[in-house]
């Protein structure tokens, strides 16, 4: 079944995020929801598969191929955009066979799965890697770096007018800057190529601060061809990508209580966390107007969770 895929852009509801230390500081938050894309497909990965899926599609692709963990959000919603649309997955994935609520849903959505082991996984980078399963899988479209790169970035563009489009329905004239968590920075380099240098973008780490998420994000601007524009990297990692502490979780906790929006440990919570701690530090003037992206990834909650040995006490 060759990847066809209908004419379909789905938008991100803009919704207000009151939070009472946002308030408190004067700073005006909104929440722009990824995660309500579409039953099946959320999050930030729909947006940085976008470009890869036309690209699929435009060349006579019989389905696509792609890597990631067990917990892979890309994977996920790769999945997914193949059981929406009806074409084939394959999913190749790190490690040996495990059940997480991921690789349920890749399964339950009809991705065919191989496990590579750990040295089989480290070797994707190889020239020769892709040989075997192109012979598996002829005229399968590859994608081997997950959805990052100028095509995944070019993707998470759209979320710039996506916004600007729902300012009139939230009572706002305009905004101050973005907010939003950072894995690769592709998400946050697409945010940059739309603003177009017009505000500053806001990334909350998500890994230790020597992963590269800088140069990453410098390569992808500048192959589009632009300027960088103006961004501003924190640390939100607390210790380590997907190290998860008590006080992350009564954060998160408390925060899915106030707004009534459900986080992620890895991403989403660690995010919004970072902001609040700069606003409590004054870094934000009073009156300014921020937009908080939920990425999504809420398929991964209940894992995130489960791995920290205190989430008896969060149920
Ligand atoms: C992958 C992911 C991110 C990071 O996106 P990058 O484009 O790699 O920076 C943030 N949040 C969630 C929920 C993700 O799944």
């Amino acid at each position: 079944m060759p990847v066809v895929l209908p004419d379909w852009a789905p938008r991100a509801p803009l919704q207000p995020l009151p939070l009472d230390w946002a308030q408190v500081a004067g700073v005006e938050l909104a929440v722009l929801r990824l995660d309500l894309l579409d039953p099946l497909i959320s999050g930030n990965k729909w947006f940085k598969l976008s470009h890869h899926l036309a690209a699929a599609q435009a060349c006579g692709a019989d389905g696509v191929i792609s890597l990631g963990g067990a917990h892979s959000n890309h994977l996920h919603a790769l999945a997914a955009a193949g059981k929406r649309f009806a074409f084939n997955t394959v999913g190749l994935l790190r490690g040996h066979p495990q059940q997480t609520p991921t690789v349920s849903d890749l399964q339950a959505f009809g991705m065919q799965l191989h496990w590579l082991g750990y040295a089989g996984y480290r070797a994707r980078h190889a020239t020769d890697f892709w040989l075997p399963w192109q012979a598996q899988y002829p005229h399968f479209y590859t994608l081997p770096e997950g959805g990052g790169g100028l095509s995944g970035a070019l993707g998470c563009m759209c979320l710039v007018q996506q916004v600007r489009e729902q300012l009139p329905a939230l009572g706002w004239d305009d905004y101050d800057a973005w907010w939003l968590a950072a894995g690769t920075g592709t998400t946050l380099a697409g945010l940059l190529l739309g603003e177009a240098a017009a505000r500053p973008v806001h990334a909350a780490l998500a890994v230790p601060a020597d992963h590269g998420v800088e140069q990453q994000v410098q390569a992808i601007v500048q192959a589009a061809g632009q300027a960088v524009g103006r961004y501003h990297l924190h640390d939100a990692c607390r210790g380590g990508f997907a190290r998860v502490d008590d006080a992350l979780l009564a954060f998160m906790q408390a925060s899915e209580v106030a707004s009534g929006i459900a986080l992620e440990p890895l991403y989403t919570a660690k995010a919004l966390m970072a902001l609040r701690q700069q606003v409590e530090a004054g870094y934000f003037a009073r009156g300014s107007r921020l937009v908080f992206v939920h990425t999504g990834g809420l398929q991964g909650r209940a894992a995130a969770l489960l791995q920290h040995t205190d989430v008896t006490r969060l149920h």
